[in-house]
């Protein structure tokens, strides 16, 4: 394996140790053979040959070495070797190229800027970290270094630091973070909220709605912290309000809101809302929460009245399982059991069916994550529904 990558690194080293031999030694010729090769590329190859090839490779470095003219190589290898998972070759090749004195101030920076990512493949975020900060100052870069810091802040969590990168690369680009940065106030006001710190997580709970008027995290997180507080009133309003932002969250807000209403004992406000929501948009989880309520009211009788007709033209399992749960209460003997055999299969069904799935890479998952973990764009990931019906 690194005979056969050693190989490949050969082909450029090769080309080129013949155009450097042909520009020292008059005139110059053009097929290279072996009789103009140098003795230090020979030693190399002996290396290569011998399947030593971090020797070989300090042996074509020093080659190298000789003409500043070889710099845009050294670059060309040490992003070639990161491409291909050989980091610590890449780190030696920009490390050598930087202790180099006769580098002018863009060379340094493009060095630097190689060996930030280099750092950033090897995980090694703090020295990343220290490069790319440097290099914000340095023009060609400053904004591809400001979207590491960025991604080196995010992984580290140090969300006050990604806030300030973000503002920097919204003047140096022009572009607006709003989304990303409406996120990391909702990271500090967690961080708040676990913290026990009430007010400083609705602060931050603000400064994430100013920032992304259509934050539902943040919407959520303030209904979350009037319902402890109590405050049924207020918090209802938060939960209704993501029917705006993103009515494709609203799943997230419905069990919310029936708790809200029934602990201040309007369930029919709660009735009420969801009719109109039914009317508008359908959907299981809006048809789970009605039959909850028709439940709770009118009995089971009712509710298993309310999903069956609900359901006729567009069954899900999910809405099916619940539709079998209910009539299990309500059954015994032979025919209990085979609802049970049912019950069994639509659980199985539902176990295996992701509920969130990120509409950009598609990655899926039981659990809603704010920021894909796969392919880490904030609020890609949203719940599936009505898809369950196919
Ligand atoms: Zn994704």
């Amino acid at each position: 394996m690194l005979l056969s990558s050693l190989l490949f690194l050969l082909l450029p080293v090769a080309a080129l140790s013949g155009w450097y031999m042909g520009r020292r030694e008059k005139p110059p010729e053009k097929d290279v053979n072996l009789k103009t090769t140098s003795p230090t590329y020979l030693k190399g190859l002996n290396f290569l040959l011998n399947e030593q090839p971090d020797k070989a490779i300090d042996v074509f470095i020093q080659l190298l070495e000789v003409d500043s003219e070889t710099i845009e190589t050294h670059l060309a290898l040490g992003s070639l070797f990161r491409r291909r998972g050989e980091v610590d070759r890449a780190i030696r090749i920009h490390q050598n190229l930087i202790a180099r004195p006769t580098l002018n101030k863009e060379q340094r920076s493009q060095a630097l800027f190689e060996l930030g990512q280099d750092y950033l493949r090897a995980g090694l975020l703090d020295r990343a970290e220290a490069l790319f900060s440097e290099l914000i100052t340095s023009n060609p870069h400053t904004e591809a270094a400001l979207l590491y810091l960025i991604d080196i802040y995010q992984q580290e969590k140090d969300w006050e630091k990604a806030i300030e990168m973000s503002r920097r690369l919204e003047v140096k680009s022009g572009h607006k973070q709003f989304t990303q940065i409406a996120h990391y106030y909702c990271e500090l006001a967690e961080l708040a909220r676990a913290e026990g710190d009430r007010s400083r997580a609705m602060k931050l709970i603000k400064r994430a709605l100013n920032s992304d008027s259509k934050s539902v995290r943040a919407s959520l997180l303030e209904g979350e912290a009037y319902m402890s507080d109590e405050n049924y009133k207020q918090a209802i309003k938060s939960f209704r309000r993501i029917e705006q932002q993103d009515i494709n969250y609203l799943p997230e807000a419905i069990s919310r809101l029936s708790d809200c209403y029934s602990r201040t004992g309007k369930q029919d406000e709660m009735s009420a809302y969801l009719q109109q929501l039914y009317a508008r948009h359908k959907g299981t989880p809006i048809i789970l929460a009605m039959t909850n309520l028709v439940e709770d009211q009118q009995g089971d009788d009712k509710a298993i009245e309310f999903i069956t007709s609900s359901i006729k033209n567009a069954p899900t399992v999910r809405a099916m399982d619940r539709l079998i749960e209910l009539n299990i209460r309500n059954s015994e003997g032979v025919e209990k059991e085979k609802l049970l055999v049912l019950k069994e299969i639509t659980g199985k069904l539902l176990d295996a069916k992701p509920i969130y799935q990120c509409h950009i890479c598609g990655f899926s998952s039981k659990q809603l994550y704010w920021q894909c973990p796969s392919c880490r764009n904030w609020d890609a990931i949203k719940p599936i529904h009505d898809l369950e019906g196919e």
